[in-house]
C-alpha cells in the first residue's frame, strides 16, 4: 500500500493562492503546549508533524482575548510580543516544508473562569460559572478580537486561521435558541442569530487579504435538544462560503452533547455521512472529522464523496510519521490511535500537559528521545505486555541486543483481553503494530517461555527487565472456590460459557470491561454504525433539529447483570474523565444493577449473599448463576529479588512495579521512559 493505494488523500488540493501536497488536515487539539511560555516545545510537536509531511496543521486553540480564554491565562495572541513567540512555531514548520493555520477559540460560556462572556446570560451544564450577557457593543468588541487576532496570526507567520465555530463555544452559542435569547440584532430569528460568524468571517477576510486560509469550523450536527435544523446549518454554510471563507471544517456536536462522538467505541468514520450531506451545498472544500485513524478509513471516506479532507487529531499525536508511512506503503509501521483520550484529552481535562498512550514522546519531543546508545549491550525483558515490549522496542530501536520472554503464545499481556471487548477493537491495531515492530527492530521473541532467574543469570545480560505483570487478587471471600465463581481470565480469556444471571464483584476498569463482554455476548455495536447511531438516538439532522431523537428502547439485555463494589459513590469513578460517562450509560441502557456499599458475606449454592454498610445490615442473596471476580491485581514480580540478589542489573516495570490504577498508559510510559535512559 502507498501513494498509489490512496490516490484521493494523496491528491494535492490547490486552493488558489496556494496548494496542500495532500488531503490530511492535523486537527486543532489542545495540549497544554499552547499555554504559558513553551513555544519552543510547540515548535519542536509541530515541526516533527511536518516532517511526517501532514497537509496542513492546525493548532490548538487560542483565545482572541482573555475573556474568551477557555481556562485563566490560556494562551492567547493579542501582542506583538506573543506574536514574536508564535514566529518560533511557525518558522519550524515552514522550516520542514509544512503549512500551519492558528486556531482562534473564544469559549464563550463554556469558559472555565468567572470572567465568561455569550450571548446571554445561561449557563451550560458542564462549566460552574455563569456568563455575563454582552451588549451590543459588547459583541462588536469581540468580533474586533477576532480579526485583530486573525492579522496578529499572519504577522506571526500563519498560513491561515481556524474561526472555531463549533462544539458549542461563543460563536455556536449565538446560532441556537436554548443560548442566544437576544432581542437585538444578534438574537431572534435564525438570519440574526448567524451575523455573528457570517461578520467574523467578512471582516477577517478583509483585513488579512486574499491570499491567506480562512477555515471555519461549522457545527454540522449539534447533537443536542434545539440544535439547528440542516436547513439553518446549510443556510450557514453558504453564508460562511460567501463570506469568503476558504474550507469549511465540521464540528460534530456539542460538548454537552450526550452521544459520544470521538471515543474507542464510536464507529470509525461514524459521521462522515454528515460532512457528505453538506457536500452538494458549498461549492468550496470540506473537511470531515471524527474516529478517522487509519489511511484506508481516510482514503474510503474520501472516494466515497465524503469530504474534500479528512481532519485527523489524535492520530498524529500517536505517530507524527503517519502521513509519510502511508505515502511510502508503510501503513502497517503506523503507530495506531486508539480514540482511548487517556493521555490526550483526560490530561486536559485534568488540567496536566497531554501526551499519548501509545506515544509517551507527544508534546515531549525536546526531552523523550530515542538516539542511538553509545555502546550496544545486551538485554533480557520478560513478559511482552504494554510495559515490557515498549521497553524492548525502544531498547532495540538505540542499538542494543534485546532478547524478549514471554509464557504465553502470543505478545501482548492482558492487551489481548481488551481487544475482545465489544467496542475496544482498537486494542487489534495496537498490538499489530507491536507484532510489526518487533520484526523491524530484530526483537528476539521467545513465546511459551516461562525463563527462570537461575536461566537468565547464567545468559550474560547486562540488564534484566521486569515485566511480568499482574494476578488477580485473592478476595478472600468465604465460598470462593465454588464452581459458580470466575475469575475475569475465564471470562475473557479462556471464554468459558457463563450463565444469564450474572454478580461481577468490583467496579473498575475490568468490571466494567467484564459487564460490556457478557451484555453483548460477543456482538459488537462499534462494528455496526447504523444500530450504534440507533442505540445513542442520533438521526439525520434533516429529520430532527440537532440531529437527535428519542434513542432506541433497547432490546432485551442478553444477561442479567449485577455490578458490585464496597465502596459508596458512582460506580467506575476512576474510569477516564471523556468515556466513564459513556460506560456508565451502556450499562444503564441494558439495565445492569449497580449496587455499592457493600460487604461480600458468602458465596453458596444460591448464589452471593451480600450485607451493606459498616453495620452489615439487610443480608441479601443475588440469585446468579456466575459470579465473576474483578477485584483488582497484585504484581507478579518473583524475579526480581533472585536476580538482585546474583547481582544483575533489574528493572521492573509496570503492573508488576505497581498493579494497583495500573493501566497501559503508565505501563508504555514507563517502558519507553526506562529503555530510553539505558
Ligand atoms: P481496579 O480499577 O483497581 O478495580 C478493582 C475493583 O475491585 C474495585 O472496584 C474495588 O472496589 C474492588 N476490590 C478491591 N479489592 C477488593 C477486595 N479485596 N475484595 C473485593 N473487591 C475488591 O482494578 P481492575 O478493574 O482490575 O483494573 C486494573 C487496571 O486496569 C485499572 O487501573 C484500570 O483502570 C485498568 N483498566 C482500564 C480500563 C479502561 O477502560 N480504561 C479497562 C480495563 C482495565 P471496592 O474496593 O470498592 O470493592
Ligand atoms: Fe489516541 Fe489514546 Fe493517544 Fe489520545 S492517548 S492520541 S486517544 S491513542
Amino acid at each position: 500500500m502507498s501513494i498509489r493505494s490512496y490516490p484521493h488523500l494523496f491528491a494535492p488540493l490547490d486552493l488558489g493562492f496556494t496548494t496542500l501536497k495532500n488531503r490530511v488536515l492535523m486537527g486543532s487539539m489542545h495540549t497544554g503546549l499552547e499555554d504559558g511560555n513553551k513555544h519552543d516545545r510547540l515548535a519542536a510537536y509541530f515541526a516533527e508533524r511536518a516532517r511526517g509531511d501532514v497537509g496542513l496543521i492546525v493548532t490548538g486553540g487560542y483565545a482572541p482575548n482573555r475573556v474568551g480564554g477557555v481556562k485563566p491565562f490560556a494562551g492567547k495572541l493579542t501582542t506583538r510580543s506573543e506574536v514574536r513567540k508564535h514566529q518560533r512555531v511557525t518558522n519550524a514548520v515552514h522550516d520542514e516544508g509544512g503549512k500551519i493555520a492558528m486556531q482562534i477559540l473564544h469559549a464563550g460560556r463554556y469558559a472555565y473562569h468567572p470572567f465568561s462572556v455569550a450571548p446571554s446570560r445561561i449557563r451550560s451544564p458542564i462549566t460552574p460559572f455563569t456568563p455575563r450577557e454582552l451588549s451590543a457593543a459588547g459583541v462588536e468588541k469581540q468580533i474586533n478580537a477576532f480579526v485583530r487576532c486573525a492579522q496578529l496570526a499572519r504577522d506571526a507567520g500563519y498560513d491561515g486561521v481556524e474561526i472555531m465555530g463549533s462544539e458549542g463555544y461563543f460563536i455556536n452559542e449565538f446560532l441556537v435558541t436554548h443560548t442566544n435569547q437576544r432581542t437585538d440584532k444578534w438574537g431572534g430569528d435564525y438570519t440574526q442569530r448567524m451575523r455573528l460568524p457570517v461578520e467574523i468571517v467578512e471582516r477577517t477576510r478583509e483585513a488579512v487579504g486574499k491570499d491567506f486560509i480562512i477555515i471555519y469550523r461549522l457545527s454540522m450536527i449539534d447533537l443536542i435538544p434545539d440544535g439547528n435544523s440542516w436547513e439553518e446549518t446549510v443556510a450557514l454554510a453558504k453564508a460562511i462560503e460567501s463570506a469568503s471563507a476558504t474550507i469549511i471544517n465540521t464540528g460534530i456536536g456539542w460538548h454537552e452533547a450526550r452521544v459520544p462522538t470521538i471515543a474507542t467505541s464510536v464507529p470509525r468514520g461514524a459521521f462522515a455521512w454528515v460532512t457528505k450531506k453538506m457536500m452538494r451545498e458549498v461549492t468550496i472544500p470540506l473537511v470531515t472529522s471524527n474516529r478517522i485513524n487509519l489511511p484506508s478509513t481516510a482514503e474510503q471516506i474520501l472516494s466515497d464523496g465524503c469530504g474534500d479532507m479528512v481532519s485527523m487529531a489524535r492520530p498524529l499525536l500517536a505517530d507524527p510519521e503517519f502521513v509519510r508511512k502511508a505515502r511510502e506503503g508503510r501503513s502497517d509501521e503506523i503507530n495506531v490511535c486508539i480514540a482511548c483520550n487517556q493521555a490526550c484529552l483526560d490530561h486536559t481535562f485534568a488540567n496536566k500537559m497531554s501526551s499519548c498512550l501509545v506515544n509517551p514522546r507527544a508534546c515531549h519531543e525536546t526531552e523523550l528521545n530515542y538516539n542511538k546508545a553509545a555502546d550496544s549491550r545486551k538485554f533480557a525483558v520478560v513478559g511482552s505486555g504494554p510495559a515490557g515490549i515498549s521497553a524492548a522496542l525502544v531498547l532495540a530501536e538505540r542499538g542494543h541486543e534485546v532478547e524478549l520472554y514471554e509464557a504465553a503464545a502470543e505478545i501482548g499481556g492482558q492487551l489481548n483481553m481488551a481487544k475482545v471487548i465489544p467496542g475496544k477493537e482498537e486494542f487489534h491495531e495496537m498490538l499489530g503494530y507491536f507484532k510489526r515492530q518487533v520484526e523491524l527492530t530484530g526483537v528476539r521473541v521467545n513465546l511459551n517461555t516461562r525463563v527462570s532467574a537461575d536461566e537468565l543469570t547464567t545468559r550474560d545480560y547486562d540488564g534484566v527487565i521486569v515485566a511480568t505483570g499482574v494476578t488477580p487478587r485473592n478476595p478472600g471471600i468465604e465460598g470462593q472456590d465454588h464452581p459458580k465463581v470466575l475469575s475475569y481470565i475465564d471470562v475473557l480469556r479462556e471464554q468459558v460459557p457463563v450463565g444469564e444471571r450474572v454478580a461481577i464483584i468490583g467496579a473498575g476498569g475490568i468490571g466494567f470491561d467484564v459487564a460490556e463482554f457478557l451484555l453483548q455476548d460477543g456482538h459488537s455495536p462499534t462494528l455496526d454504525l447504523d444500530e450504534w447511531l440507533a442505540e445513542w438516538g442520533v438521526v439525520d439532522p434533516s429529520v430532527a433539529r440537532g440531529g437527535i431523537s428519542p434513542r432506541r428502547s433497547p432490546p432485551e439485555p442478553r444477561r442479567q447483570i449485577t455490578l458490585l463494589q464496597r465502596k459508596t459513590g458512582k460506580h467506575g469513578a476512576r474510569l477516564g474523565k471523556t468515556t466513564g460517562w459513556i460506560h456508565r450509560a451502556v450499562l444503564k441502557m441494558n439495565n445492569v444493577q449497580m449496587i455499592g456499599d457493600v460487604n461480600y458475606e458468602r458465596i453458596g449454592d444460591k448464589g452471593l449473599l451480600i450485607s451493606y454498610g459498616d453495620k452489615r445490615e439487610n443480608p441479601t442473596w443475588i440469585d446468579v448463576d456466575h459470579i465473576v471476580m474483578c477485584a483488582g491485581q497484585v504484581p507478579l514480580r518473583e524475579l526480581q529479588e533472585p536476580l538482585q540478589a546474583a547481582g544483575i542489573s533489574t528493572h521492573v516495570i509496570g503492573g508488576a512495579d505497581v498493579a494497583s490504577e495500573l493501566d497501559a498508559k503508565r505501563a508504555i510510559d514507563q517502558g519507553c521512559r526506562l529503555a530510553a535512559g539505558l
